[in-house]
């Protein structure tokens, strides 16, 4: 209740009373928040927010609060203009890129300053966020399918590159390499990324291959700015800053004396023109878009098998091929049956006189029930085989493994005194027949 208590108390958060109720139902990750002031919170909230985390303590509830703040980790204020929230992002972004920023944690952090970025740069998500925290998000379009375990964020590399303006090539070799291509660069086709998407198939959905609906989301391309990021109408300019090479040049003192550099243009980010972005995608040429595909899972799938659907993947930039979607199945357990690569397994539980003397039981097999022989004289721990009853091979469904079944047998425990008598009869025969033959 301690924790209850943290979060309730800090109701001088910003945001105001609609906020407070959101966060109720979602108090671990509500954004009520206190700041440490404006310079160290980013760092400091940050890190504190993690600890408490792992550690539950009492102590550091608020600042659980603080640590999912996009505005604090931002290191702006809530109200910013989109500006001082680009600047800041730019900043940040340079600083903990862990292409340049060797330490630990900096790449976490880079992640979660590129999440802040993306959703305080788009109006809809941040009115989202400003009103009900991180958990609005979580059950908006923007999610995963609604109600889905969190939030899906873009990869943060994607949202800087498309921010700095630059090619495939990444960080090249640490700083300098940033938007190093200018111009040029920023126009080289560039392929989507491939996406991943996990479903859930049935035991038999799995052995038989079936047909499902397949909830996808992704970025395609822009069509207000037709993916250039720019804003329709609007024509970009050569940068002021570096005349269009997306690099200046700037002295480096080392201590074996001083060095001339190239480094991106802060003007433009390396790209060598600046543009109004557009609106609907910030420049990014992309937009999230969710679309639902029918997707055949062959017979013979498995837990963790990969489907790639060509194609359905992100939307690649400058012309740039689309990335795939990948389909990883997740298979379902069945009370009965046991999957085993190709066979399957399962056990059945016969009396003893039916192991003696055989018979056929009913067994589930995946094509429905079977009857199964038991044949005389069937030892406990047997292993029958029914052949061709297993699951088809994944891409030759004519060939089908074999369904094992491991024979228990049960021992009688409290015989009636007449089936003991038998028993009895039957131990006298069988002591006469050893003597038989010795
Ligand atoms: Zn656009
Ligand atoms: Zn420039």
């Amino acid at each position: 209740m301690a924790t209850w208590k943290g979060v309730r108390g800090s109701s001088g958060c910003r945001g105001g009373s609609e906020r407070m109720v959101a966060q109720r139902s979602v108090l671990r990750q509500g954004g009520g928040r206190r700041r440490l002031g404006a310079g160290s919170s980013l760092p400091l909230g940050y890190d504190q927010g993690r600890r408490a985390h792992s550690r539950g303590g009492r102590r550091e509830t608020v600042r659980v609060c603080m640590a999912a703040d996009y505005y604090d980790r931002l290191g702006v204020k809530r109200g910013a203009s989109k500006k001082e929230i680009k600047n800041a992002y730019r900043k940040l972004a340079r600083k903990y890129h862990p292409d340049v920023n060797k330490e630990a944690d900096a790449e976490q952090k880079f992640k979660d300053i590129s999440n802040a970025y993306e959703v305080l740069s788009d109006d809809e998500k941040k009115q989202i966020y400003d009103r009900f925290g991180e958990a609005g998000l979580k059950g908006s379009p923007f999610g995963p399918g609604a109600g889905a375990s969190g939030m899906d964020f873009s990869n943060p590399f994607d949202i800087f590159e498309s921010f700095f303006g630059m090619g495939g090539g990444g960080m090249g070799g640490g700083m300098g390499g940033m938007g190093g291509g200018g111009a040029s660069m920023r126009d080289r086709p560039q392929q989507g990324e491939d996406i991943v998407v996990r479903v859930r198939l049935s035991f038999l959905e799995a052995v038989f291959g079936c047909e499902q609906e397949v909830a996808t989301s992704r970025r395609e391309t822009c069509g207000s700015c037709d993916g250039s990021g720019i804003q329709s109408g609007t024509k970009p300019t050569t940068c002021s800053q570096c005349g269009g090479a997306g690099q200046v040049i700037s002295a480096v003192r080392t201590p074996i004396g001083t060095f001339q550099q190239s480094v991106p243009c802060n003007a433009c980010g390396g790209s060598g023109r600046t543009f109004t972005p557009c609106s609907s995608c910030n420049g990014s040429a992309r937009v999230m878009k969710n679309k639902t595909l029918s997707v055949r899972f062959p017979a013979g799938v498995d837990n963790g098998s990969r489907l790639r659907v060509r194609g359905e993947g992100n939307s690649g930039r400058n012309g740039g091929r689309t990335g795939d979607l990948y389909v990883e199945v997740e298979v379902e357990r069945d009370a009965e049956l046991e999957r085993d690569g190709e066979n399957i397994k399962s056990t059945v539980t016969v009396g003893c006189t039916d192991a003696i003397l055989g018979t056929s039981v009913k067994t589930r097999t995946v094509d429905g029930s079977v009857e199964l022989k038991i044949p005389a004289g069937t030892q406990p721990g047997t292993t029958l085989l029914m052949s061709k009853r297993g699951v088809p091979r994944l891409g030759n469904p004519n060939l089908r493994g074999d369904h094992l079944v491991r024979v228990n047998v049960k021992i009688p425990n409290n015989l009636t005194p007449e089936e003991k008598e038998k028993f009895e009869e039957i131990r006298e025969l069988s002591n006469q027949q050893v003597k038989v033959k010795q």
